[in-house]
């Protein structure tokens, strides 16, 4: 859950209370000494029943604060658990738990044993393992282009987190029937290749895996660094068990060696990283390989209402597979809360604006907006709600990844673009109307825009932005047939400044995955098309399921996002991509039997008085017309009207920002953007009310600016020779 103390009746103890906790949980958090397993599903108290179990352990006097070290897969999860640890009341103690990745626990361990176990050979972590791929695939005579590298470090990545070696890959591969980008024998000689590569004569590249590698080899190798660690660690804590990889395993293990004070929970339902080598066959199998464990299950909900509850219930209720019966029926805790909403829109466009309008509602209501998330299942799909929230002035992050403008595949994008827009050689009707879209995607197709959609997880996100870059001009050039490419761009950077800077008091937009293990008041599920969940590349060609384990796991993420809501839960879907486009989706097949009106005639769309009154739009004020674009509306002009720049007032503008933003110690655009200070150039607004008309300037910047701007324009105005206004 976030840090913020929910305002709604969600209990959080200050103190260690073990009434607070119902009897299995108590059973978990008292079990003696020795192998403890939570087998639960969502919001049945996991996280917070090893928190307590850490909590009681340490004041019991079982184990020291410093000697347990508690385990999850992201940084964003091991702080959760400080902070839990923290609002237990164990003090300046609890800091002394170490909550960490495993990948952070490993680095630190590594830097202190290294000396004694290689000596001086120095070595430094990978920056990054591209082009150390890129040429092991030269040298094994594969194609070093993005797309191959990027599928060729997926499978090496995949390998070493499964504890598969070069020579074995092959094999391993078949025996699996796992589908590989190349004939398996060119990735085993890739991923040796790229083995080799790390070894430079300056010492020692590791990546990420091989920290946990070379962790795990020098406990099992060195006597004395296995004495010493394990003198030092005596008690440890996994959360989220179930997406354990066999190699991080490895390194449990290794620092276990023949003791068994290790406390699991996990939900299998929950597995959603198999794609990485995750599984959950670990935690299944707890109780065989730790035959004296306690294991406890938790069937009691305290997250959701019982309407959240039963929804999640069915959507897990009709999995298939040896995971699935391993479910458990959550029984819901909480009072009654509003039935989830299911929501079907026209377009993508459409529903971003709806998403968005809610949850201005839900916030004018009293829901804090750091107690509202959107989550969808690829981060492309956060352009949209990210430019909604902003047009409506909302705040937000972006978690488990970056806005979308930031990102270095969109940033690179921007950047090969506007070198094109350069060039000198494009004809001049290449630049704009319909064939721009040719032109973007035929600039971008370097960058990695392929017709076809890549294998490999990172890859196809990567993709997945360009092709949001691609219906984005589209979109824009629905609204505006001439525009062109440095009209493009123009409205490209405009995005991009509009952006509110990260805050953590914001709407949280996440993929499904940043979400494990949180928990909001209010969760919108957005973008629930066949195609998108489940994924596109899990179903066949014509629509039918192509890999049944790979759709389980998509449904498991459905079941992952309905239990992240306390109360409020909306799941929404758009029938075409971009607005006026053919409608040529249909709502995720893990919806059937869900809707609650399911008749093929009515449409669950979002009621009339959703869709915004035509006068809304703010309009140009030369020729009148609404305004489409960031850049438009925030200069209050179409792109095309004429406008009166006063340059050497902007010139001004800009000299006081940059002294303000030196005496401030923040970015300049933190105080005004350029599009912001041009619009204020060419409008000269003459009073606060003036000034507070212009996009991206609200209550707080008229506040701390407002005097000082109007008092540059003034003095602009009196300088003028012709003082016009
Ligand atoms: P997930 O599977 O999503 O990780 P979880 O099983 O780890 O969920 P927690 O996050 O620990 O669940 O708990 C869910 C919510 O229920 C939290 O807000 C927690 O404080 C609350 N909760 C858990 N147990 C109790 C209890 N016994 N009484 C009151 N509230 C509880
Ligand atoms: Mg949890």
């Amino acid at each position: 859950m976030m840090g913020a103390v929910a305002p709604t009746s969600t209990h959080q103890p200050t103190s260690l209370e073990l009434d607070s906790l119902d009897p299995e949980q108590a059973a978990a958090v008292r079990a003696p000494r020795g192998p403890v397993c939570v087998l639960a599903g969502a919001g049945t108290g996991k996280t917070r029943t090893i928190t307590h179990r850490i909590a009681h352990m340490v004041s019991a006097g079982h184990v020291k604060a410093d000697q347990v070290l508690a385990v999850t897969f992201t940084a964003r999860a091991a702080g959760e658990m400080r902070n839990r640890l923290r609002a237990l009341g164990l003090g300046g103690e609890a800091s002394q738990v170490q909550a960490r990745t495993f990948h952070a626990a490993a680095l630190r361990q590594l830097k202190y044993f290294w000396p004694q176990i290689v000596g001086d050979v120095p070595w430094r972590l990978i920056d990054g393992k591209f082009p150390l791929v890129a040429q092991a695939a030269q040298r094994a005579g594969l194609s070093s282009a993005t797309d191959s590298v990027r599928d060729l470090l997926s499978e090496i990545e995949w390998a070493k987190a499964s504890l598969i070696a070069p020579e074995d890959y092959p094999g391993q591969v078949a025996k699996q029937r796992r589908e590989t980008p190349y004939d398996a024998l060119r990735v085993a000689e890739v991923y040796a290749g790229y083995e080799k590569l790390k070894a430079t004569p300056d010492g020692l590249l590791l990546d990420f895996d091989d920290l946990l590698l070379h962790t795990a080899a020098a406990l099992e190798d060195y006597p004395a660094v296995a004495d010493e660690f394990r003198g030092r660690y005596r008690s440890f804590v996994v959360d989220e068990y179930q997406d354990v990889t066999p190699l991080q395993q490895r390194v449990l293990d290794a620092w276990l060696g023949d003791r068994d004070d290790l406390t699991v929970v996990g939900d299998a339902n929950q597995t959603i990283y198999s794609f990485t080598g995750a599984t959950p066959g670990y935690l299944l199998d707890f109780s065989r390989r730790f035959p004296d464990a306690t294991v406890v299950r938790l069937e009691r909900d305290y997250r959701s209402t019982p309407q959240v509850v039963s929804l999640a219930n069915r959507v897990i209720g009709v999995a298939r597979g040896r995971i699935a019966g391993t479910r458990l029926q959550l029984v819901g805790q909480r009072p009654d809360g509003p039935e989830p909403a299911f929501a079907e829109y026209d377009d993508g466009p459409a529903e971003a604006t709806a998403v968005a309008r809610s949850i201005k509602r839900l916030i004018d209501a009293g829901t804090p907006a750091a107690e509202i998330a959107v989550l969808y299942r690829i981060n492309a799909q956060s352009e949209s709600y990210e430019q909604a929230l902003t047009e409506r002035g909302i705040p937000y992050q972006v978690r488990g990844g970056e806005g979308f403008f930031s990102r270095p595949e969109v940033r690179q994008a921007v950047s090969v673009l506007r070198q094109a827009a350069s060039r000198e050689d494009l004809p001049v009707e290449s630049r704009s109307g319909t064939a721009l879209v040719t032109l973007v995607r035929a600039v971008l197709a370097p960058v990695g825009l392929t017709a076809q959609e890549p294998a490999g997880a990172q890859a196809r996100e990567k993709w997945s932005s360009l092709v949001a870059l691609v219906r984005l001009t589209e979109e824009l050039l629905d609204h505006d047939a001439d525009l062109d490419l440095a009209g493009l761009l123009r409205e490209l950077a405009a995005r991009a400044e509009a952006r509110h800077p990260p805050t953590v008091q914001g709407v949280t937009l996440a993929s499904l995955h940043a979400a494990k293990g949180l928990e909001w008041d209010a969760v919108f599920l957005v973008g629930l098309a066949d195609g998108t969940l489940p994924i596109a590349h899990v179903l066949a060609d014509d629509g039918s399921v192509g890999d049944e384990a790979a759709l389980e796991e998509e449904r498991r993420l459905l079941y992952v996002g309905v239990t992240r809501a306390r109360e409020h839960l909306q799941l929404s879907w758009a029938l075409a991509r971009g607005e006026g486009k053919r409608r040529t989706r249909r709502r995720s097949r893990f919806l059937n039997g869900l809707v609650p009106d399911d008749s093929p005639a009515s449409r669950i769309a979002a009621p009339l008085a959703d869709t915004a009154p035509k006068g809304i739009r703010p309009s140009c004020r030369v020729c009148a017309k609404p305004l489409i674009g960031t850049y438009a509306t925030m200069l209050g002009r179409c792109r095309r009207c004429p406008a009166e720049l006063d340059v050497e007032l902007l010139t001004a503008l800009q000299e006081w920002r940059s002294e303000k933003a030196q005496a401030l110690q923040v970015r300049e655009f933190v105080i005004f953007t350029d599009t912001t200070l041009t619009a204020i150039a060419e409008q000269l607004p003459g009073d606060d009310a003036a000034l507070a008309a212009i996009a991206g300037i609200g209550a707080k910047k008229l506040d701390q600016y407002g005097a000082d701007v109007l008092a540059i324009i003034a003095s602009r105005l009196r300088a003028r020779p012709q003082n016009r206004r």
